[in-house]
């Protein structure tokens, strides 16, 4: 169902009237965890300011470590539905446990993450609602493992699969994972599926997020996921690669010479 021989159009997933894969870009910025309402009603704000198109918060962390800060849980959906309703941007946030499936009732985006893209009972269970699904591809599968985990949601009826590249697992040290740029041109010609970049997971390096943001457009993503953060030294996660608001809308100046935005 994701192959391209038996669907040549692409897939264009409306969420809320905006248009995942029909040509523009799609920026979904947000903190890497909700920490608080003020944090992120200030950064939604912000990045809506400066043209992004959805917000992401992660509510339910898969953190390496279990003495990490783990996430706001059910809190942390309920405050980026405050900020969704600040400023009308659509919401992303990841599912780990089906567990929690109806507290995403109201998320717009549910992604499911690296970790996660195969666990293949979720994405089964995932196939079945009616909702946009942002599958994050595992950061040692190969393109075609992640496209049979897009094949796992959509056989089950669900066919609004967004695919996410993230930086995968290489002998290369300097960043945290490599961004297999190669991924957009190979997975658009095999899917009709739409991409999104994620440079800041892919490096782990905020001032990478620049330039990896140019070369996604110019490589043909349909979409970018930047972590952006109004205090990075101080995050409860990922803040060495986030970016702050002001950096975020000095790079959405630049990338708009790029490219179409909604
Ligand atoms: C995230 O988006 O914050 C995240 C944990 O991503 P990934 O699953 O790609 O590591
Ligand atoms: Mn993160």
């Amino acid at each position: 169902k994701a192959n391209r021989l038996f669907h040549p159009d692409d897939t264009i997933i409306n969420v809320k009237g905006r248009k995942i894969g029909e040509g523009t870009i799609s920026v979904m910025a947000g903190p890497c965890s909700v920490e608080s309402e003020e944090q992120v009603v200030a950064i939604a704000r912000s990045v809506k300011a400066s043209g992004a198109t959805f917000l992401r918060g992660g509510a339910f962390k898969p953190r390496t470590s279990p003495y990490a800060f783990q996430g706001l849980g059910y809190e942390g959906l309920e405050l980026l539905k405050i900020a969704r309703k600040e400023t009308g941007l659509p919401i992303v946030s990841e599912l780990m446990s089906l567990e929690h499936l109806q507290a995403f009732e109201d998320v717009d985006i549910i992604q499911v993450g690296a970790r996660n893209m195969q666990n293949f009972d979720l994405l089964r269970e995932l196939g079945k609602i009616d909702k946009p699904i942002l599958l994050k591809r595992g950061m040692s599968s190969t393109m075609q493992e992640f496209l049979m985990s897009a094949e796992y949601i959509m056989k089950e009826g669900n066919d609004k699969v967004i695919l996410c590249e993230r930086g995968i697992r290489t002998f290369e040290t300097a960043t945290r994972n490599t961004l297999d740029i190669s991924c957009i041109p190979v997975l658009k010609q095999k899917s009709h599926l739409p991409i999104i970049i994620d440079p800041s997971h892919a490096t782990g390096l905020s001032w990478t997020v620049e330039a990896l943001t140019k070369a996604a457009i110019a490589a043909g993503a349909d979409g970018v996921m930047i972590e952006v953060h109004n205090n990075p030294e101080e995050a409860l996660c990922d803040g060495e690669q986030s970016i702050t608001p002001e950096q975020f809308h000095k790079i959405m100046i630049t990338v708009k010479k790029y490219a179409e935005f909604e």
